[in-house]
């Protein structure tokens, strides 16, 4: 068996190395290494795939999260909720712009912002939802979409799990993730469902006005060589990243399948384990059909995260590794809970359901090359650990 792996990003790089080299032998070739003719094509292609009027690429993810919000023009003191579970690089570029967090608790099942908290954290200063469609589900955007409206606010959609995903509306219409909300941001870090080989960033919208403004934010707030208009940030996507993205790009949808088939093998696998549940894949088209299906391609597995209900996550969690099983606690502290984001006007008894998964959850090995004998082996060993 081939040794197992959290994420193969070298048996996928085997099978698209002849892309790849030459798009970064070209760069070499050029010494195009800012701002490359490779950067503006692969933007092309990304706009096309996702269906969005303007991709304005920056150096990475986290950085994709501060310009939309400094490109929203929100001001210290206004408040941005988010989910109190999720990668902290949301709420630390709320904080680092000092806006206000307001984390509220996720859904049970899908692991997304809850529709009802959001609500019950909104007040006259709320100026932004952060919907993080975790795991690589996108959260619940019809019911987002409604409260923005009713009050006025804005939607950034954190999208670097969730690259490829679809989202169905009520109504059956489809759209991509990162493209429903005012704007949408990812990650291209080299785990992540579309990663390069090193940093980089992009950021979504279809308002022709927020574009212009993020590509000033992004160069120094310059519209004009030398001319700042606003106070910026340098933030760009290198021409070689650039290349590999563009290599990369044509085979995101067979990716998302790849990693979709590996999630209905580990599905079916716990089935029947009754201290197993397994990832619900939900859309309010679908609710829950309980299938990976084409009807459900609002998943796209970053990660296979299991919930063990029998309280032996962590025993689960050793013996994974000394099967040479690698798995990851995504995520074993709340946000609300972490040093940098602690603060009195948080209430434990608002967030029962982070509280509970930061002690249930386990991720296991998800990516495009995993086999049969492999996916057989890990979930074989899971299901005589855990009875
Ligand atoms: C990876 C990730 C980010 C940050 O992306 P970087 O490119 O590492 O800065 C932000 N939000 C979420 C949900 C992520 O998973």
């Amino acid at each position: 068996m081939k040794k197992i792996q959290m994420v193969d990003l070298q048996g996928q790089y085997q099978q698209i190395k002849e892309t790849v080299d030459t798009s970064i032998q070209s760069v070499l070739d050029t010494s195009t290494y800012i701002n490359g003719p490779l950067v503006k094509d692969f933007q092309k292609d990304l706009e096309d795939y996702l269906e969005v009027k303007h991709v304005i690429p920056c150096a990475n993810g986290t950085d994709a999260l501060q310009i939309a919000m400094m490109g929203l023009g929100l001001q210290p003191g206004d408040e941005v909720i988010t989910a109190d579970f999720t990668f902290a690089a949301t709420v630390e570029v709320i904080a680092l712009l000092q806006l206000t967090p307001v984390l509220v608790d996720v859904e049970p099942d899908t692991f997304n912002i809850d529709i009802e908290a959001v609500k019950k954290a909104i007040t006259p200063r709320t100026k932004a939802i952060v919907p993080v469609h975790l795991f690589g589900q996108v959260a619940n955007m019809d019911a987002i979409l409604e409260i923005a409206k009713e009050h006025n606010l804005y939607i950034i959609e954190d999208n670097a799990q969730a690259i490829g995903a679809n989202y169905t509306f009520k109504d059956g219409r489809k759209q991509k993730a990162g493209t429903i909300g005012n704007v949408g941001t990812t990650s291209f870090f080299p785990s992540k469902n579309l990663g390069c080989y090193g940093d980089g960033g992009a950021i979504f919208t279809n308002d022709d006005e927020l574009a212009h403004t993020i590509r000033g934010i992004v160069n120094h707030g310059m519209y004009t060589r030398y001319y700042h208009d606003v106070v910026g940030v340098n933030s760009r996507l290198d021409s070689i990243q650039a290349g590999v993205l563009k290599a990369k790009l044509p085979h995101l949808d067979s990716y998302c399948n790849a990693r979709r088939n590996a999630a209905r093998f580990y599905n079916n696998a716990f089935a029947n384990n009754p201290n197993i549940i397994t990832p619900t894949t939900k859309s309010n088209a679908t609710k829950n059909c309980g299938q990976i299906c084409e009807v459900c391609d609002c998943h796209v597995f970053h990660q296979y995260t299991l919930q063990i209900t029998n309280g032996k996550r962590d025993e689960l969690h050793q013996h994974l590794l000394e099967k040479e099983i690698p798995n990851a606690i995504y995520y074993p502290v709340a946000l609300h809970a972490q040093k940098a984001y602690k603060d009195d006007r948080y209430n434990e008894a608002d967030f029962p359901v982070t509280n509970d998964l930061i002690k249930n959850v386990i991720s296991l090995p998800m990516h495009t090359e995993l086999d049969n004998e492999q996916l057989t082996f890990i979930t074989e060993t899971i299901n005589n650990f855990i009875k």
